[in-house]
C-alpha cells in the first residue's frame, strides 16, 4: 500500500474512532484546550504538513511510530535540506532514523564535515593552527533526540514539528541557521516502547477526554511503554551497549561528535518542566566547561519559557554520576541537555490548582526548547569548539590528570567475556593494547582497593594507557571508584537518617571490569613500551573424527551455551567438575565434554559439535584417551557428570519487576538462544508444570499460597527453582519454600549460624599438627573458635544494630563475593566475584544448605591476633574481611551484610531451590553474576537434582 493511501485510510479511521451510533458525543474535546499553534512560521507549499500525515493537528494526539517513519520518508523525497540515515532496527523490526537537516550545500558536504570533526577530536595529529582553520569553517553540529522512554511521548511529537519547521520554513532566521548548522534529529529513540504505549492509548480511549493521570489511558499496562522489547531502559545503556537501538545510535553519535546532545523526556504528570545542568553528585570526569555552557543554554531556555509564562526548574533531582545516561556524551566533550516535561499522555492532566494542562502544550514545550537550544548553539558554536579543542589537547597531554593512569585487564581463558569487553571499548573509540612480555611497574591498585608495590603485569594482559583522546570517558567507565564529594556524602547521610531518602538517583558503582567479573588493576604510571595493538586470542578448533571426547574450556562463558545448544539437539553432554588433564589437554572444572560413546545414534555428531562451536566462536579440542594421569579424573569416573537438557519456564507479568523479567528473558535469548517459555504467573498453580524442569522467578510480587504449594510439590519431584531479589525475599519468608532465612529473622539462633560459618572457614585451613594429632593422651588445651570471642552480641543488641544498619543500605555498590570454588554453580568464576548490592534480602543458611557465594573476601593479616566479632558472625585471628569494592557503601551496611549469602542452593526432595539475593543479570551488563545464573539454568537439572532413568 502506498503512503498516501495509508494516510487517507488512517484519516478515515481516526475521525471515525468511537463515533459509532450507539456512543454519545462528549461535551468537550481535548484538542480545544490549547489554541496556540505550534507551527507558526511561513512554510513552503511543496512540503507536506504533518497534520496531513497524522490525521489530527500536530500535538493534539500521539503520533504512532509508523506515522513518524512515513512522514520522514516522504519529506526526504520533497526537500533538499534533509537526509535520513537508518542507524538501527529495533528488536521488533522498526527502523531508527537520524534525520540530518541543513542547507542543501551542507547536506551535500556531510562527509567532509564529519571528517573535519573527527580530525578536531584527535590532538595528536593536528596543531593549533590547523585546528583553528577547521573550527573557522565548521558549521555547528547538534544532535536532538527524543522519547527514549516510549511512554514519554511529547518529545517525538515535538521533534516531528521541529523537523517540518526546519525543512519547510522560508523565514530568514531558519535559513541562516541551516547555512551555519547541521541539525541531526533522532525523533524516536525507542519505537518498540512507543508502539506498545500507542497501542494502549487506542485500547483505553473512550469518547470523552480523560484528564485523570491515574487512569489506564495514562498509565498503560505492564510492562508499560517506557522500555524496549526486552524491557530494557535504553537510557541506562549508553556505554554497556547491550541493545540494538543503543549500539546503532552510539556508533553514529561517536562518528559525528556533535556539540550538543538534547535528550527529550517526560516525568511525573503533576510536575512542570525541568532542564539545565545537573546538581551534585556530578561525575568528576566531566569537563567543567560543559557545566558552564549548560548554564548558558539553560538561561536562554528559561528566558523563552518566562516569555510564554511557562513554569520550569533546573537541577533538583537531576544528578549525573552514572555514565550510562545520555549524558554519556559529556565524557567525549559534547554538552548533554536533558528535558523533562511533565507527562500528559494524550488528552492532558488536571492539576491541583484546578487547571488542565494539555498534551499539545507539552509538545509545544519540547518544540520551543528545541528551537531555543539550536539558537543558543548558533550563537556560541565557535567558542564551544575552542573549548572542545582545548579539552582534546588536554586529554592527550602528559600533564593531564589522566596521563599517568593505565588500566590493565588481567589474562583469562574466558575469551568470550574478554572479547565482549574489547568490542564495547572499541565501539567507543578506546585504544587497546596487549603485552607479549611481563612488564614491571612500581605501584598498582587491585580491585579490592589494596595497593601493591613492585607489581608484574603478566604477558597477555589487555592494557589501556589513559593518555589518549577519550581519556575522561575511559576513566569514567574503568576507574574502580567514582569520586563523590564529601558534601554529597554528608547530605546523603543526613537524608538517610532523617527520612530514609537518598539523593542518589541510580547505582553508584558501574565500572566495566567489576560488572564483567574480570580481574583488573590500575597502574599509576603511563605504560606504553613493549605494547602491541590488542587482538582477540585465535579460536583454534581441531575436531577430529576418531577422538573419543571433544571438549571445550569451562572458563569460557560460551561453554554454557555450547552445552545447552547441543542438548537441545538431543546430544548427551557431560561436564567435568574437577580440573583434569586428558591427552595433554588441561581442562578446567566446568569444561564440557561430548563423548562419542554417549551418543551412539547420532551419526553427524562431529558436524554438530563443529557447527555449534563455530556459532559460538569457541575452541574445541579432540581427546584420544579418557585416561587422566595419576589422581586426575578419568572419563569413566564420577567427575564426568551427565547433564540434563533444561526445559525452562519463567514466571512473568503484572507484579513482577519488568526490568528483571526483561533482562532475564533477553539473557536466555542472547547468551543461550535455546527454547523457553514466559508464562503468566497466575497460571502457575493450574498449568502443567511437568513440562519444565527449570522455573525462574524474577524479582517480583508475593506468590499466593496455592502457587507456593504447587511449586513446592514440583521442586520435590525434581525441579530446579531459581529466584531473584524480591522473589527470594518472599521465598525466604514464613510462607516460602526451604530453610534459608533473612538475617532479621535469625537473631535468636545466631550462634548456630556462626558455628556453621566457622566450620566452612576452617574447612579451608591447611595447617594440621601431626604430632599433636597422634598423641594418645587427651588434649586438655584445645581452643574452640567461638569460645575465644570477646564482645559477642546478645539477641537484643543484634536487633537494635540491625535496625540502625538497615538505614544505610546502598543504592547500588559492588561488594566482594567469595566463592566456594568446588561448587558447580561457580564454574568459570574467579575466587572473588564483584556482586552488585543494593537493599537486597540478606540470606542466612545453615550448613546443610550450600552457600556458593558469600559476602566478603577473606584477606590474611598476621597483625590480627584475636578472633573478632562482626554482628552475628566472627572471623578467626589472622584475617580481615574486604566487603566494599566500589560505590557508596556505608560502613554500617558493610557490617550488616558481611558473611551473609548472595547465592544459596538447597536440596528439597529430588529437586532444589537456588536463591539469588540480587538480580544477577542487571542491565545485561553484570556478566560475572550472569555466569552463576547461566550455570544454574543449564547445569541445574543435571547436577543439582536426582537424575531420572526413564524405564
Ligand atoms: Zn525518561
Amino acid at each position: 500500500m502506498n503512503t498516501k493511501l495509508l494516510t487517507l485510510l488512517f484519516i478515515i479511521f481516526s475521525t471515525n474512532i468511537l463515533l459509532s451510533d450507539d456512543l454519545m458525543n462528549p461535551t468537550s474535546y481535548s484538542k480545544d484546550l490549547y489554541q496556540i499553534p505550534i507551527l507558526d512560521g511561513t512554510y513552503k507549499d511543496d512540503i507536506t504538513h504533518p497534520d496531513e500525515f497524522l490525521g489530527f493537528g500536530i500535538g493534539e494526539r500521539v503520533a504512532a511510530p509508523w506515522q513518524i517513519t512515513s512522514a520522514l520518508k516522504q519529506w526526504s523525497t520533497q526537500s533538499d535540506r534533509i537526509k535520513i540515515i537508518e542507524y538501527a532496527k529495533s528488536h521488533e523490526g522498526r527502523p531508527l532514523h537520524a534525520v540530518f537537516i541543513s542547507s542543501p550545500d551542507n547536506i551535500n558536504n556531510l562527509d567532509e564535515i564529519k571528517s573535519d570533526l573527527s580530525a578536531l577530536s584527535d590532538a595528536r595529529n593536528i596543531n593549533d593552527r590547523q585546528a583553528k582553520s577547521i573550527i573557522d569553517k565548521l558549521p555547528a553540529v547538534a544532535w536532538m533526540a527524543y522519547s527514549i522512554h516510549g511512554n514519554e511521548t511529547s518529545g517525538a511529537d515535538g521533534a516531528l514539528a521541529a523537523i517540518y519547521h526546519l525543512i519547510a520554513s522560508t523565514d530568514d532566521d531558519v535559513l541562516n541557521m541551516l547555512n551555519n548548522m547541521v541539525i541531526i534529529v533522532d525523533p524516536l529513540m525507542n519505537p518498540d516502547g512507543r508502539a506498545r504505549f500507542a497501542k494502549s492509548l487506542e485500547q483505553y480511549r473512550g469518547t470523552a477526554p480523560n484528564y485523570d493521570d491515574q487512569s489506564l489511558l495514562h498509565t498503560g499496562d505492564w510492562p508499560y511503554g517506557r522500555t524496549n522489547h526486552y524491557y530494557f531502559d535504553l537510557n541506562r545503556d549508553w556505554f554497556y551497549l547491550t541493545q540494538p537501538e543503543t549500539k546503532g545510535r552510539v556508533k553514529l553519535i561517536n562518528e559525528w561528535r556533535p556539540q550538543i546532545l538534547v535528550d527529550g523526556h517526560e516525568m511525573g504528570p503533576q510536575d512542570t518542566f525541568m532542564t539545565g545542568p545537573p546538581r551534585e553528585p556530578i561525575n568528576k570526569n566531566i569537563d567543567t566547561d560543559l557545566i558552564k555552557w549548560g548554564n548558558v543554554f539553560a538561561q536562554d531556555q528559561g528566558n523563552a519559557f518566562d516569555e510564554r509564562n511557562w513554569r520550569f526548574y533546573t537541577g533538583e533531582w537531576h544528578e549525573d554520576l552514572y555514565p550510562g545516561y545520555s549524558f554519556y556524551v559529556q565524557f567525549r566533550g559534547t554538552l548533554g541537555i536533558l528535558y523533562e516535561q511533565s507527562r500528559m499522555a494524550e488528552d492532558g492532566v488536571r492539576r491541583p490548582e484546578g487547571t488542565i494542562q494539555s498534551y499539545k502544550e507539552s509538545v509545544h514545550h519540547q518544540y520551543v526548547s528545541t528551537l531555543v537550544n539550536l539558537e543558543s548553539l548558533l550563537n556560541n558554536s565557535k567558542e564551544m569548539y575552542k573549548d572542545y579543542w582545548d579539552g582534546r589537547k588536554y586529554n592527550v597531554s602528559k600533564d593531564s590528570e589522566y596521563a599517568n593512569q593505565t588500566f590493565v585487564v588481567l589474562p583469562t581463558d574466558n575469551n568470550t567475556r574478554l572479547n565482549t569487553l574489547a568490542n564495547k571499548l572499541k565501539a567507543q573509540d578506546i585504544e587497546l593494547f596487549q603485552n607479549t612480555k611481563d612488564i614491571k611497574v612500581e605501584n598498582v591498585t587491585l580491585q579490592s582497593g589494596q595497593l601493591v608495590t613492585n607489581y608484574t603485569i603478566p604477558a597477555g594482559s589487555m592494557i589501556i594507557p589513559n593518555r589518549q583522546p577519550e581519556a575522561p570517558l575511559i576513566a569514567a567507565i574503568l576507574e574502580f571508584d567514582a569520586d563523590i564529594d564529601l558534601d554529597v556524602l554528608v547530605e546523603e547521610r543526613q537524608k538517610s537518617l532523617k527520612s530514609g531518602s537518598s539523593i542518589m538517583y541510580d547505582t553508584t558503582a558501574f565500572n566495566f571490569t567489576m560488572m564483567y567479573g574480570l580481574d583488573a588493576v590500575t597502574v599509576d604510571e603511563h605504560v606504553d613500551s613493549n605494547l602491541e595493538t590488542w587482538k582477540p586470542s585465535p579460536v583454534a578448533s581441531e575436531i577430529t573424527k576418531d577422538a573419543v571426547i571433544w571438549s571445550t574450556n569451562g572458563e569460557d562463558d560460551n561453554s554454557v551455551a555450547f552445552a545447552a545448544r547441543l542438548m537441545e539437539q538431543n546430544v548427551e553432554v557431560r561436564i567435568i567438575d574437577k580440573e583434569s588433564t586428558l591427552s595433554n589437554h588441561t581442562l578446567p572444572r566446568g569444561s564440557i565434554v561430548v563423548l562419542q560413546m554417549d551418543n551412539p545414534d547420532i551419526t553427524n555428531l562431529q558436524n554438530l559439535v563443529k557447527t555449534v562451536s563455530n556459532e559460538l566462536n569457541i575452541s574445541v579440542v579432540s581427546i584420544e584417551s579418557g585416561f587422566g594421569p595419576e589422581e586426575l579424573p578419568d572419563w569413566g569416573g564420577r567427575h564426568f557428570r551427565l547433564l540434563e537438557r533444561p526445559q525452562i519456564a519463567m514466571l512473568s507479568h503484572e507484579g513482577f519487576n519488568s526490568y528483571d523479567v526483561g533482562v532475564s528473558w533477553w539473557s536466555l535469548d542472547h547468551h543461550l538462544g535455546i527454547r523457553h517459555s514466559l508464562i503468566n504467573a497466575s497460571l502457575a498453580s493450574y498449568g502443567d508444570l511437568r513440562r519444565y524442569n527449570t522455573i525462574i522467578i524474577p524479582s517480583g510480587r508475593a506468590i499466593d499460597d496455592y502457587t507456593v504449594d504447587t511449586l513446592f510439590e514440583w521442586v520435590s519431584q525434581g525441579g530446579t527453582l531459581i529466584a531473584h531479589n524480591r522473589s527470594t525475599r518472599f521465598l525466604t519468608s514464613e510462607n516460602g519454600i526451604g530453610s534459608v532465612k533473612q538475617l532479621q529473622n535469625t537473631f535468636d539462633e545466631s550462634e548456630k549460624y556462626n558455628f556453621d560459618l566457622l566450620r566452612e572457614i576452617y574447612s579451608q585451613y591447611e595447617n594440621v599438627d601431626k604430632d599433636k594429632t597422634n598423641k594418645n593422651i587427651v588434649d586438655f588445651g584445645i581452643s574452640y573458635p567461638w569460645e575465644e570471642l570477646d564482645g559477642a552480641l546478645s539477641e537484643s543488641d543484634l536487633k537494635s544494630r540491625d535496625k540502625w544498619q538497615s538505614i544505610f543500605m546502598p543504592s547500588g555498590s559492588f561488594v566482594a563475593g567469595r566463592i566456594d570454588n568446588e561448587h558447580w554453580l561457580t564454574f568459570g568464576t574467579p575466587n572473588t566475584i564483584p556482586v552488585l548490592y543494593s537493599n537486597l534480602p540478606i540470606l542466612m543458611a545453615r550448613s546443610y544448605v550450600d552457600t556458593p557465594v558469600r559476602i566478603g573476601q577473606m584477606v590474611s593479616n598476621n597483625e590480627i591476633e584475636e578472633p573478632r566479632v562482626i554482628n552475628w558472625s566472627s572471623l578467626p585471628a589472622g584475617n580481615d574481611l574486604n566487603v566494599r569494592m566500589s560505590g557508596l557503601l556505608w560502613p554500617e551496611a558493610s557490617q550488616r551484610i558481611a558473611n551473609s549469602g548472595y547465592l544459596t542452593r538447597e536440596r528439597i526432595g529430588d529437586g532444589q531451590v537456588i536463591l539469588f539475593s540480587g538480580e544477577p543479570n542487571f542491565r545485561g551488563a553484570t556478566l560475572g553474576t550472569n555466569r552463576l545464573w547461566l550455570n544454574a539454568i543449564v547445569y541445574g537439572p543435571g547436577l543439582g537434582t536426582r537424575s531420572r532413568i526413564n524405564p
